[in-house]
Parts: C-alpha cells; structure tokens; sequence
C-alpha cells in the first residue's frame, strides 16, 4: 500500500498560492475587466491572512517576472538624447513606454562636462546635468525607467520578444531602438587621464574650445578628414596623424586636407604617449612606424577619429545593418526593416551623431511607432 506523502505546513501553503494564482490567471485570460474587481475582492476576502497574502504576492511577482513574459505596448531600449525624447513623446501619446537604460544611464553625453550646442542652454550645459533634465521630463510624462540591459531579441513573431540581464522576458508591441554608438580609442593611458581635458572623439562637438589653439587628429578615413577641415577652420594649426603612408579617405577629401595650409600630415606615424599635466593636454609623443624615430609635438587638442562601434551586436541576424553595422532605416522615417521595430540616435547615424540629431530622430521614431500601432490597432 503506497503511504501518503506528508506535506508541512509551508509547503501546503505553496500549493494553494500556486492554485490561488492560476485559478486568477485563468479567470483574467476571459474576463480581463471583470478579474480586477475579482482579484481585488478576493485579496479583500483573504487580507485576514497577510502572510498568505504576501505569499501570492511574492510568488505572482516571481512567476510574472520568471516564467511569464510582461506585456509592453512600447518598449524603448537605451536612455540618450534619442531614446529619452522617444520616451517624452511616446508617453505624451498614451503608449505607456518602458525604457531599459542599459550599462551607461544617459548615454554617451554623461561622459562629457560641457554641452554647449543643444538647443535650449544659452550657457551651455553639464552633459550628465542635461541627460538628467530629459530623464526628469521622460518620467514627468509617465515613462517608466528601469535599469537593465537588453541582451537578447526575437522579433520574429509580434509581439517582440526581449530579454533583460539574460532574465526577464518582455513582449512588445512595438520596440524603439536607441542603443547609440561607442567612439573607439587607440587604448592609450592619456585617453582616460585627459578624456574631457584635451581628449576627444567628436571635433564638431568639443573644436570650439580649441579656437585658435594647435591640436592633432588621428585617423586616415572620411571622419577623420573631416574632423581635420573642421578643426583646420577654427584652430591655428591641425595635425594630422596617419598610421600608414596612405589615407582610406576618399579622394576628394584627401585633396582637401592635403590642400589646407594649416592641416600638416604626420605619415606612418603613431602615437606613443599623450603629455600633459594638471590642466591637460599639452601635447604628444609621436613615433615613426618606419625610422623608429620618436618626436615631440606641442599641442592642447587631441581628437581620435578612428571610427564607432554601433551597439547593434543583439541585433545581428535580425536587422538589416550595413557594412559599419549600423542599423538601417527607411529614408525619412525611423522604420527598419521589420514591421513595428523602430531605430533613432546614433545606432542608425553614422554621419551626423549629434545630441540633436539623435534627439530629433527619436521623436520620430515614437510618433512612427504611434501611427504604426494606431494601424494595427493596437492603440
Ligand atoms: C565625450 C563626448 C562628448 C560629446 N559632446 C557632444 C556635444 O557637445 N554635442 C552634441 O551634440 N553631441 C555630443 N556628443 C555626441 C552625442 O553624445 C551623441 O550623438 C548622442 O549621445 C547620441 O545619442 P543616442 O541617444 O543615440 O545614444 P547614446 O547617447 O550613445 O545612448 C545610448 C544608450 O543606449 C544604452 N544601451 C546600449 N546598449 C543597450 C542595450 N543592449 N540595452 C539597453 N540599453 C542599451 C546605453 O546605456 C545608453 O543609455 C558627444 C559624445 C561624446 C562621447
């Protein structure tokens, strides 16, 4: 004769959570309206038990958040300048956004002490202080933001389904991409030590503080050229440091740094060391790839333009991407190439990345993705 099994006390009380929450669950999936009444007379009937309370509670939290997926009508993913103005006018229109912040909270601009070309901050502004007005706004609006990184994607199927800190499980309606891009640097030590007091990775942002000063550059391709005739109008002397004996600039723009009197080319020439002090940069060792020889340049300016990394690795395979990998969108609109996925900022702008630029596309993307879920009439 088989004994029955003996139950305590804590394990009983499991079961009938476990019973309790499924027979809630199975009452909502036909009477979503009625069950909110339903489940709170119900909690009414047993709050004379709190911790039978708290248990439901605990467990529905734990099976909500690890088994069942949360049900999001748009999901945005990334909290710079694109996403946060994704967040204002998403949540403006009623679609109740999420936003996961990812591992850098505002974005690339938390990084730098002076924002002086946003529209708005007639002295210009602190980039951490800035990135923290548009979080304040987001959230006045009713934007939820969480803390979280998006590490995986299956918008194969609608809703789309994604994964935070390999975990959670989310299913979105639509979902709003804004991962923003990364500048790469050489892995020099002075590149940390100076970053914001010399060190740069954006002429059009940090030049005008190099007025009439001397500064270098370092990269070979279009950005790089650029950056130099950028800084070339503004600063006294520009030079321009190339790793090999040739640039991968096309051919017009290398004519037009090679033409500027006040751009000089430091040919397979790399940089050893970025000098400075207190108050920053004051200058580079460079050496020769070829001769070996070593020499030392007087400078306040040090711009890396050797490219960015768009953060799209969880997207590969999923998203059209083009050769730099970032994201394609549709010309004129915010939409990739799947139905209700959206991109804004710099994960889909490899020419402009800038605050405003990443902004403006991130209403875009959130007034995209309301007419997109007003169609389908999801909204
Ligand atoms: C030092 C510095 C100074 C700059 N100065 C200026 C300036 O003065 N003026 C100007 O206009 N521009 C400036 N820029 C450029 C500007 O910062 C960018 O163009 C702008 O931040 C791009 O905004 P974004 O929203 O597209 O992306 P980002 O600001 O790059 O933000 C990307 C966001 O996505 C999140 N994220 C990434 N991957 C994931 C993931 N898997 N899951 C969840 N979240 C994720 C990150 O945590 C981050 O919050 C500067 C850039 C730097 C680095």
């Amino acid at each position: 004769m088989m004994t029955p099994i003996k139950m305590d006390k804590r394990t009983q009380k499991v079961k009938l959570c476990v019973i309790f929450f499924f027979f809630i669950r199975f009452v909502q999936s036909y009477k979503t309206n009625v069950i909110i009444k339903t489940q709170k007379s119900l909690f009414g009937i047993v709050s004379i038990f709190p911790e039978f309370c708290r248990l439901v509670n605990f467990l529905e939290r734990i099976i909500c958040y690890k088994i069942m997926a949360e049900k999001i009508k748009c999901l945005i993913i990334g909290s710079g300048p694109a996403g946060y103005t994704a967040a204002i006018y998403a949540s403006r229109a009623g679609l109740q956004p999420i936003m996961y912040q990812g591992g850098q909270p505002g974005g690339q601009l938390t990084t730098t002490t002076e924002v002086d070309n946003f529209p708005g901050y007639p002295h210009g502004v602190d980039g951490p202080a800035m990135m923290q007005d548009l979080e304040n706004q987001a959230k006045r609006f009713g934007t939820d933001v969480r803390f979280g990184l998006a590490t995986k994607v299956d918008f194969s199927s609608q809703p789309k389904k994604v994964w935070i800190d390999d975990t959670t499980e989310l299913e979105a309606d639509a979902v709003i991409i804004a991962t923003g891009a990364s500048a790469k640097w050489l892995g020099l030590e002075g590149e940390t030590t100076f970053n914001g007091l010399g060190v740069s990775a954006c002429a059009v942002c940090d030049g005008f503080f190099y007025r009439n000063q001397t500064v270098a550059v370092v990269g070979a391709g279009d950005t790089a050229a650029e950056e130099a005739s950028y800084l070339a109008n503004l600063c006294e002397k520009v030079h321009m440091i190339v790793r090999r004996d040739e640039m991968r600039a096309s051919l017009i723009m290398q004519e037009r740094v090679k033409k500027n009197p006040k751009i000089e080319i430091h040919w397979n020439s790399e940089t050893e060391e970025i000098l400075g002090d207190a108050n920053g940069v004051t200058g580079i060792r460079l050496k020769n790839n070829q001769t070996g020889k070593t020499e030392e340049i007087a400078l306040t300016g040090f711009f890396v333009a050797i490219g960015h990394q768009p953060n799209t690795s969880i997207f590969k395979g999923q998203l059209d991407m083009d050769t730099q990998e970032y994201l394609i969108t549709e010309k004129g609109s915010s939409r990739t190439n799947i139905e209700g996925v959206f991109a804004c900022g710099d994960v889909q702008d490899s020419i402009y990345r800038q605050a405003v630029t990443a902004a403006g596309s991130g209403c875009m993307a959130a007034l995209d993705a309301e007419r997109w879920l007003a169609a389908k009439g999801l909204h």
